[in-house]
């Protein structure tokens, strides 16, 4: 796909690629066999019917193909740019199966028509049942939320999101960079909802503002909690408390959502470092060190203790990255953080490491090298190892079950909680997953939902 030169981009906050062109879009939706068996809408967790919505593409009537893919995923635009696509539909495409083929690129296809819908003011309002009396609060307005929110107001349900944050979008606002994800399809997005008559209770934190039993003695029959996993994960080595050590969820939030990187038209301080460390390898350190970069730093590091080929970001990220100037500490890991005399962070000090077997996440595992220990020179580090769930709700709900990381326990078939009426979806539910694994949790909870509602809750 075209987009801006490596060198141009990283000084800019501007989305990456620009899209394709109708032409383009044409050619590559005419590489569809449009074969029997259909494998790529089996590597679809929410079965977007993708032959059905290219055909549409190939007929030139793009808008009834964004609205096909809405029929079971309501985030087109924001799955077309973020989805991993090359290990669902793409990665079972029979084009791609043949020798030296390249899958269709369905993920680009399934940008250009959301795009094209958006752009061309052709978005339509669904048909919204008449009013079922319910009422549904949801807790969290990140991919999982929105979808259950979607999909019950069409049934006619009366909706409420809850969130914890100033905006909606959860991580799609305040962890994947406007370079990535440009903050107004996320905005487009939650505009669609609440035209079908979603409503918003920003900087509502639940189980601080309101508790789960609280938002139950209110009138609410059922409740749908998609809180994410938005608990930073840190090292817990010496000198973590310096100056200029931030987790990428602040970092991240300080720059997107809060668009320090705006700067003066918005005034958020942001500490932007000429010698970054970003620890971690996947797509969380991905958007930080291009964001540091984007900043201002001269030298942007990923450090990873593994090798690349272990790295969790998807593989467009890592080639971005590496375009844009990132410098990869591969099989290295801190160890101390060294200050300056006046609390701020300078050095970093790193062992070497190598390989052994592998571990239980499947990966090998990385084993230090004695004696390895060296220094980085930096001012800023940010740690990206990961993130835990959000404990608040778990914590403030009696008799709601969780796992030993704190994840709440769900019936997979209806993502039922161990209390009647609360569902519970998305990466609170499974720890950091995906965008559209999310969405998928989302479509079942909404499904078991609506039955719920319609067939225990008497009005
Ligand atoms: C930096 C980053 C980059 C990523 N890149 C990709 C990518 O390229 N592709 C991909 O598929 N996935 C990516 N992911 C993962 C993906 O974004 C998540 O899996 C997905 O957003 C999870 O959706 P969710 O709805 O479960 O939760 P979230 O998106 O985390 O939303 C949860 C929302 O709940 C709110 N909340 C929390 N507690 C409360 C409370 N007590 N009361 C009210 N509201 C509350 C939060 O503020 C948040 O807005 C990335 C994640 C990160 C952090």
């Amino acid at each position: 796909m075209p987009g801006q030169a490596p060198q141009e981009r990283n000084k800019n906050f501007k989305e990456v690629p620009y899209g394709l062109s109708e032409e383009q879009a044409l050619i590559e939706a005419a590489r569809c066999l449009e074969c029997k068996k259909q494998p790529c809408i089996d590597g679809c967790p929410v079965e977007v019917d993708i032959p059905a919505f290219i055909d549409l593409i190939l007929q030139k009537d793009y808008a009834a193909a964004a609205r096909k893919i809405k029929e079971t995923n309501s985030l087109p635009a924001i799955c077309g740019r973020v989805c991993p696509q090359e290990e669902q539909c793409e990665a079972k495409c029979i084009t791609g199966k043949a020798k030296n083929g390249t899958p269709v690129a369905i993920g680009y296809l399934e940008r250009f028509v959301a795009d094209y819908e958006r752009d061309n003011n052709l978005v339509q309002l669904p048909k919204i049942a008449p009013s079922t009396g319910r009422k549904v609060a949801i807790v969290g307005s990140g991919p999982a939320g929105l979808t259950v929110a979607g999909d019950l107001v069409k049934l006619g349900h009366d909706v409420t999101i809850f969130e914890a944050l100033h905006k909606p979008g959860g991580v799609l606002v305040y962890g994947i960079p406007e370079f990535r994800l440009p903050k107004n399809i996320v905005q487009a997005e939650c505009d669609f909802m609440a035209q079908m008559g979603v409503k918003f209770v920003n900087s509502a934190v639940i189980g601080k503002t309101d508790t789960i039993d609280e938002l139950f003695g209110m009138g609410f029959d059922a409740i749908f909690v998609g809180t994410g996993a938005g608990l930073p994960n840190f090292m817990g080595i010496p000198g973590e408390n310096l100056i200029g050590i931030y987790s990428a969820n602040e970092y991240l939030t300080r720059s997107n959502l809060m668009r320090a990187f705006d700067f003066p038209t918005y005034d958020t301080p942001i500490i932007k470092g000429k010698n970054v460390a970003v620890l971690g390898g996947g797509n969380t350190a991905m958007d930080s060190v291009r964001t540091a970069l984007r900043l201002g730093a001269d030298n942007a590091y990923i450090v990873y203790r593994r090798s690349e080929k272990e790295m969790p970001a998807r593989i467009e990220e890592i080639h971005h990255a590496k375009q844009e100037g990132v410098q990869f500490h591969l099989l290295t890991t801190p160890i101390k953080y060294i200050d300056d005399g006046e609390g701020k962070v300078k050095e970093m000090e790193c062992l070497r490491m190598e390989l052994g077997e592998p571990d239980a996440s499947g990966r090998r595992r990385p084993v230090p090298i004695e004696g390895s220990n060296f220094i980085m020179k930096i001012d800023l580090v940010v740690v990206a190892i990961g993130n835990s769930s959000n404990p608040l709700v778990q914590k403030t709900t009696p008799g709601l079950e969780v796992n030993k990381w704190g994840n709440i326990i769900v019936n997979e078939e209806t993502m039922q909680t161990s209390r009647k009426g609360l569902y519970a979806g998305g990466d609170i539910v499974t720890g950091g997953a995906t965008v559209i694994l999310a969405a998928g949790a989302g479509k079942t909870a909404a499904r078991a939902m609506h039955k719920y509602l319609m067939e225990e809750v008497k009005k």
